[in-house]
């Protein structure tokens, strides 16, 4: 993606700093192996201190002197924050909150984006940064603003192009009415002007939903607006935005499309039990928005926080979340942030380097990295994670399950249900990708499903294609429920899917947390969870696992469907992480997925491969030496060891091992 090296360094602001300290920052930061910098995404102030009047001196004298030590950089667009002159001379340019008051200055994302005030100046200084450094060789690219979708208007303008968005999706009124069903409680509308944004605390579903897409459609315009721009501008330069793995709120695959390659924030946390299954699910997810290696723009590099701040990572264990980001498809990692910062919200929001200034252990195990990481690039660059099983995303299916989870006790949400099935393979060993609407399948030797809620006609088309052609395919209960517009459907569950899956719902009832009724499996059984469904089994459907307890006692739970050259299972309920384990178990071999069940408790193993050669990544998450077993030899590249049958790792080591291991 960058050429044959990894890109490694730091978000910097210079702006923060007297010029003073910039010389023994650059010196510092290229001791450490830094070939790159973030810099710019909330300097609106310092590149505009007033309407009209620009100023570019400074970033241009701080990206020379970095220049100079090897560091390119990154611009952010400065449209995350507004300068205090805008607010005051345009206040209607803040935001609203959803009881009509405005948003007073001095937070981020504070603004209202379709404000026509606020869009002229926001795409007159991201002009002019992208005309002002179109031709500059020691620019890499630009990052557009910083972490959309952080804000949520509701100010006149936004009920007006929300109403504006409903009549391009829908045409006509009658259209709208029927597919939110407004029959309902009376709410039929008679024209467009009387649809307002939906109330915060219930809103007919099928109208909550269309928010969620109009708040996400929102974003995804502002930024195509600056990427038309910069694209006109700085043809030559690479365009990128900062997402952040499983936030929701925003559909990313559309909001990627135009983007030249994905970046996103890492902030794994510390010490958390199977804190790696969502990690790595989230670089999944990421790596799938455009099926391509990523860059980590911001990656943990101390505790965070505002008020408080979280506890501090043990020695080696930073070094060893970047290397498993490199190990899930990173091809570079810039830290957040470089120095912390002495003012501010974020005052705890800690850098590789403390407020005193002074390089200390977070320092001392960045720049290690940074050696072993450009003894690596070779090795590394070039390859790909790789991908046996895939799980699917889709953001439609996300919000309709948060505005019903349908489970007071036990939620049954899509994406808690992604986590949970992420967890149980990547505690398997399985190497897991991520797929969304319309991406190629048939790589992939089986797929996974959390709920598929909301009927998608394509989705129904491309997954009985991949499993006629022989591929393996996991449903769950409460698939087939809705249509695309979140409104239940009047036909047999799981509706669309009821004919691949070979089952049909005769009845289902959603479970207390403590319910403590069974599956009974041909070894073992696992506990029924959230929801237990009873499936009428069609003729050619095998049964799997039998219910247990109360009066569902005896009727099936869990099937096998066989279908052209390959076979679809149906779980009827949403068992934990630890069951799914089992009933993957269950439901690998026959897809000759591999996959192994005597990984230590907190190790994480993945592979990246290239034609012709593999690598074996081990993350030790845990705070103790742990011992893995080899499938036989292999060369440690980064401890220079020979392993021979079994590794060894100290507390949060890593190896990465030459071939599949
Ligand atoms: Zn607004």
């Amino acid at each position: 993606m960058f050429g044959t090296k990894m890109l490694y360094g730091a978000a910097y602001y210079p702006e923060h700093w007297e010029r003073k300290h910039w010389a023994r920052d650059a010196k510092l930061m290229k001791q450490a192996g830094f070939n790159v910098v973030r810099v710019g995404e909330f300097a609106w102030w310092n590149f505009e201190p007033r309407e009209g009047v620009f100023d570019f001196t400074w970033l241009d004298d701080a990206i020379a002197g970095l220049y100079e030590n090897g560091i390119s950089t990154i611009i952010g667009t400065p449209t995350a924050t507004i300068p205090a002159w805008m607010a005051k001379a345009y206040p209607h340019v803040m935001g609203m909150d959803d009881k009509g008051v405005r948003r007073p200055f001095g937070v981020r994302k504070d603004y209202c984006v379709l404000q026509p005030d606020f869009d002229r100046l926001a795409m007159r200084v991201v002009e002019r940064v992208a005309a002002h450094y179109a031709d500059d060789k020691r620019v890499i690219g630009f990052q557009t603003d910083n972490e959309f979708g952080s804000s949520r208007c509701r100010c006149g303008l936004c009920h007006e192009h929300f109403r504006k968005f409903l009549q391009r999706r829908y045409g006509t009124i009658d259209r709208i009415n029927k597919e939110y069903g407004t029959w309902f409680w009376g709410a039929v509308y008679n024209s467009f002007d009387e649809i307002d944004l939906p109330t915060p605390a219930c809103p007919n579903p099928s109208h909550g939903l269309d928010f969620k897409r109009f708040a996400s459609f929102v974003d995804i315009e502002h930024q195509s607006k600056q990427i038309k721009l910069l694209r006109k501008l700085a043809p030559r330069k690479l365009i990128t935005h900062n997402l952040m793995g499983l936030f929701s709120d925003i559909e990313y695959y559309e909001f990627c499309k135009d983007l030249d390659f994905v970046s996103w924030d890492s902030y794994p946390g510390n010490n958390t039990e199977n804190r790696f299954a969502d990690d790595s699910l989230a670089h999944a997810v990421m790596w799938s928005m455009k099926q391509a290696n990523v860059l980590i723009m911001e990656k943990q590099s101390g505790p965070g926080g505002w008020t408080t701040y979280a506890p501090a990572t043990a020695p080696g264990e930073q070094s060893m979340l970047a290397w498993q980001s490199i190990a899930r498809g990173a091809d570079g990692i810039s830290y957040f942030r470089w120095r912390t910062s002495i003012s501010g919200q974020e005052q705890y929001w800690h850098g590789i380097i403390n407020h005193d200034n002074v390089p200390r252990r977070r320092y001392r195990e960045v720049a290690t990295m940074g050696k072993d990481v450009a003894r690596l690039s070779s090795a590394i660059i070039g390859t790909e994670p790789v991908r046996q099983v895939g799980i699917y995303n889709n953001y439609d299916q996300i919000w309709a399950t948060e505005y019903q989870h349908q489970n007071n006790d036990d939620p049954i949400r899509f994406n808690l249900v992604m986590r949970e099935m992420a967890e149980a393979l990547l505690l398997l060993g399985v190497d897991i990708g991520s797929f969304g609407d319309g991406q190629k399948l048939k790589d992939y030797k089986a797929l996974v499903c959390p709920p598929l809620y909301l009927s998608n006609p394509k989705l129904v088309a491309d997954l009985t294609a991949y499993v006629r052609a022989g591929g393996h395919l996991v449903l769950t209960a409460r698939s087939g429920v809705k249509t695309i517009n979140n409104k239940n459907l009047m036909q047999p569950l799981p509706g669309p899917f009821a004919e691949l899956a070979g089952v049909e719902i005769d009845e289902y009832a959603v479970l207390p947390k403590d319910a403590d009724w069974k599956v009974e499996l041909p070894q073992g059984s696992i506990k029924t969870k959230r929801i237990r469904e009873h499936l009428l089994v069609k003729k050619g459907t095998e049964i799997i696992g039998i219910h247990r307890g109360d009066y569902m006692d005896g009727l099936p739970a869990i099937t096998k469907h066989k279908v052209g050259k390959g076979c679809v299972w149906y779980v009827g309920t949403l068992p934990s992480a630890a069951d799914w384990r089992l009933l993957f178990q269950l439901i690998l071999p026959g897809a000759k997925v591999d996959f192994r069940t005597d990984i230590p408790t907190g190790i994480e193993i993945a592979h990246r491969s290239a034609k012709g050669r593999q690598l074996t990544f081990v993350l030790n998450h845990a705070g103790k030496s742990q011992i893995v077993r080899l499938a036989g030899t292999a060369t440690d590249l980064l401890g220079g060891k020979k392993c021979d049958g079994r590794v060894e790792l100290p507390p949060y080591g890593v190896a990465v091992l030459n071939g599949r291991a």
